[in-house]
């Protein structure tokens, strides 16, 4: 009972150190406040497709058998053709959240540590933490690969593009960080497509490796929850023996199951995103070079003045001051449909001739 009751102490303790996870304004109370309808508010805060799933999903969500639990094998055979990987080396779970937290449920107890190079995705703090380990945070350093010898080190979070600087590891980098670890190395895959090449065959070499991914990204379905992982063998069982049977809903699993059947759809969404980032990067000096669906945005006036601003001309980007190690003046926002993204370009640009 006292153990117990230390551990709930130490773990509130830790939430309350943790930096809050902001995913920004939310976009139906932003519309209410702003008296105009959600349709004419322009959001570009999260990282979602702008251009939606295939046309195959609204047709897959027609014929469900709502009365059964859900059969995720047709959905595992899906993303084994989509992968190259066979079943035996995939998870799935309801958004790639639920994957990060049932591996740090598998391999994090209170005492270890876990490895974050900061600025990154906010919600591994808090998985890990959750399970009573302690994120240790290292500054990213581009181009430098990060030493993760250290004592009770259990797990490595590495993000690739990061989310929210856009930058792609090195595969050299990720080899060098899995060569210095027997700790479980989470490489997290959840912009990916807009990148081109995955380190994800490493997982055959190095049985400590978890690649994560999302279909909530190029493949335009955030809504309805749906990540993986690539993981050995010996992983995926505990994974499997652990989660919740039935965590992904029928329509879910159907909606993924047609998404992966025209990959020719999510290639065209990746190539229209991609070339208007480059559009916009290139009207943008402040932006860093990125190789997702969103800017990184180093900006001379405090982000959260300048987000607020936008937001009260109905934009919603995303003010980095809630992700740790990132400071007050970095913005993301994320690359919409070409009229919106010219909406966005010219209001700022009209906010940067003023002051906070
Ligand atoms: N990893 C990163 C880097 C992300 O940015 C996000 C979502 N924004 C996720 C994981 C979680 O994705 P999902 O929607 O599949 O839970």
């Amino acid at each position: 009972m006292r153990d117990q009751a230390d551990f709930a102490k130490k773990v509130l303790a830790f939430l309350s150190h943790l930096d809050e996870d902001d995913a920004g304004p939310d976009p139906h109370q932003a519309a209410k406040q702003l008296g105009i309808p959600r349709q004419d508010l322009i959001v570009l805060s999260r990282n979602e497709n702008p251009y939606g799933p295939s046309p195959l999903v609204g047709a897959a969500l027609q014929d469900g058998q709502f009365h059964r639990y859900p059969d995720s094998r047709p959905f595992l055979e899906a993303l084994a053709g989509y992968t190259g990987f066979s079943p035996e080396w995939l998870v799935a779970g309801a958004g790639m959240d639920e994957i990060i937290s049932t591996i740090c449920r598998i391999f994090l107890g209170p005492g270890d540590r876990a490895l974050i190079p900061v600025p990154t995705y906010n919600f591994y703090a808090l998985a890990a933490g959750l399970c009573g380990a302690r994120p240790e945070y290292r500054t990213r350093i581009v181009g430098s690969a990060m030493d993760p010898r250290l004592p009770g080190l259990k797990m490595v979070f590495l993000c690739s593009p990061n989310n929210p600087t856009g930058e792609a590891l090195s595969e050299d980098s990720v080899r060098s960080v899995l060569e210095k670890t027997d700790a479980i190395v989470f490489l997290d895959e959840a912009y990916i497509e807009f990148a081109g090449k995955s380190l994800a065959g490493l997982v055959m070499e190095y049985p400590n490796l978890v690649v994560g991914r999302t279909l909530s990204k190029a493949f335009g379905l955030a809504g309805m929850r749906l990540g993986y992982a690539i993981a050995p063998p010996w992983i995926a069982e505990q994974y499997r023996r652990v989660a919740p049977m039935f965590s992904i809903s029928s329509p879910s699993l159907a909606a993924g199951t047609a998404a992966l059947d025209d990959l020719d759809w999510m290639k065209e969404c990746v190539r229209r995103i991609v070339s208007e980032r480059e559009r916009m990067r290139a009207k943008l000096p402040c932006a860093l070079p990125s190789q997702a669906n969103f800017l990184f945005l180093q900006t001379s006036r405090r982000s959260k003045a300048l987000a607020e601003q936008l937001l009260c001309r109905g934009i919603i980007i995303r003010d980095c001051s809630s992700f740790h190690g990132c400071g007050e003046r970095c913005l993301r926002v994320t690359v919409g449909r070409r009229e919106e993204n010219d909406r966005f370009l010219e209001e700022l640009e009209i906010l940067d001739g003023k002051k906070d």
